[in-house]
């Protein structure tokens, strides 16, 4: 099929599918933007094997930045459904005086042992110098990460966007103003591209012929368990302040995830045999949180930039292609306002005044080329 397109967005994950949604609340029509997507299903890699939390104490600057913005853009923009899609959950980092003291800087409030166990009783074996308390956060969220990207992704056909699945970009040239792009079967011209093709955004851009920025591919593993006895709905995601594991409450019993960051080529990555087993006796060791079984296990690469803040920009040296990669582990908690700032690029060639300059500064691809 050929089709000429005015912008084509390349990956449908989350970063893919809340811009498609944003450009047609912004132009109050989809006409001729086009979404591909190289697997027959959307959100097949990064964007199904989340955690599902939002937390607006997590990573550096320009993330809590953007994470505080998208929180508050989600809650008002989902209000109408009828199943809610993000709900209260607060977080409580764990762990002995030093880690807790190398992580307080952006943790409001600072709780004790026994306030730990009263919130968490599960965690009293642990050793006194292992949990001298806590850092707590409780304007973090948890999110239904398939309604949020199912909801985009109807926003956006409703309103007349494109998206071809089994479409993988293996070829990329400039002529006349548009690129000339193969998509699995498609041919494509557009003026406007955008790479939000996740673990694969720096051997997508080379078919581009733009310089990689570096991005690296990061795996990380997570389990569904059975628990002997059920967390609460609203019990408070666990996180050990070492970044060794976590845990939150999952209507299966609970998710918990062992928070390595082990980097990788992009692939469909799995979990190593074992891991998961290995982390359950880890937990069961520490806490009373009594795992019985694991349900399901995965892994998903988390994609960082060298300096771990999102790529949010135009690439300096080529004609219309808009980097949006790099989100690492805050992809859905930066997914709106990080659309919104690829938007503002797209449509207006800056980003609005609703963001600090540092932010929009921090985004751009740009940083790298100066160096
Ligand atoms: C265990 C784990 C826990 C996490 N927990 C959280 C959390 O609690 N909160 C949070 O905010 N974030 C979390 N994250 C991070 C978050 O999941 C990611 O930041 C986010 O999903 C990245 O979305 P994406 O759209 O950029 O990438 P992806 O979802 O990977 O989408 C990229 C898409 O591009 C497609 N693609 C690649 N190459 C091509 C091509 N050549 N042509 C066409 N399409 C192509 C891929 O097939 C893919 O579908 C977690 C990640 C992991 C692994």
């Amino acid at each position: 099929m050929r089709i000429d397109a005015q912008i084509v967005v390349i990956g449908g994950g989350i970063s893919g599918l809340s811009l498609i949604s944003e450009l047609t609340r912004r132009r109050s029509t989809g006409h001729r933007i086009i979404l591909v997507e190289a697997e027959s299903t959307l959100a097949h890699h990064t964007s199904s094997r989340s955690a599902q939390h939002l937390s607006p104490a997590y990573g550096p600057p320009p993330v809590r930045e953007l994470t505080e913005r998208t929180v508050a853009q989600l809650a008002k923009g989902l209000e109408d459904l009828e199943e809610p899609v993000i709900w209260p959950c607060p977080t409580v980092v764990v762990g002995s005086k030093a880690q807790l003291a190398a992580e307080s800087t952006f943790y409001s409030t600072r709780i004790s042992r026994d306030a730990v166990i009263e919130l968490c009783p599960e965690l009293s074996p642990m050793h006194p110098e292992a949990l001298v308390g806590g850092l707590f956060e409780d304007d973090a969220v948890r999110l239904d990460a398939s309604s949020l990207l199912e909801w985009h992704r109807r926003i956006a056909t409703e309103a007349g966007v494109q998206i071809l699945t089994d479409a993988p970009v293996t070829a990329a040239t400039y002529d006349d103003d548009a690129w000339e792009i193969t998509a699995g079967s498609n041919e494509l011209r557009s003026p406007l591209v955008v790479n939000a093709a996740g673990a694969w955004a720096d051997e997508v851009s080379q078919l581009f012929g733009a310089e990689p920025l570096g991005l690296q591919p990061l795996r990380r593993t997570a389990a569904l368990v059975s628990l002997e006895q059920p967390l609460a709905a609203d019990h408070p995601v666990v996180v050990t302040a070492d970044g060794g594991w976590y845990y939150r409450a999952d209507p299966v019993g609970a998710l918990i995830s062992s928070g390595e960051a082990e980097p990788q080529d992009p692939c469909d990555s799995q979990p190593h045999p074992g891991q998961m087993q290995a982390l359950v006796e880890e937990i069961n060791a520490v806490t009373s949180l009594r795992i019985t079984e694991i349900v399901r296990s995965w892994t998903g690469q988390r994609t960082a930039a060298p300096d771990g803040v999102p790529v949010c920009g135009f690439d300096p040296e080529l004609a219309g292609f808009l980097w949006l990669a790099g989100q690492s582990g805050y992809g859905f908690q930066t997914s709106t306002a990080l659309a919104r700032a690829a938007a503002d690029l797209l449509l207006e060639d800056l980003i609005g005044t609703w963001c600090s300059v540092e932010t929009a500064q921090a985004l751009s691809p740009t940083r790298f080329h100066q160096r």
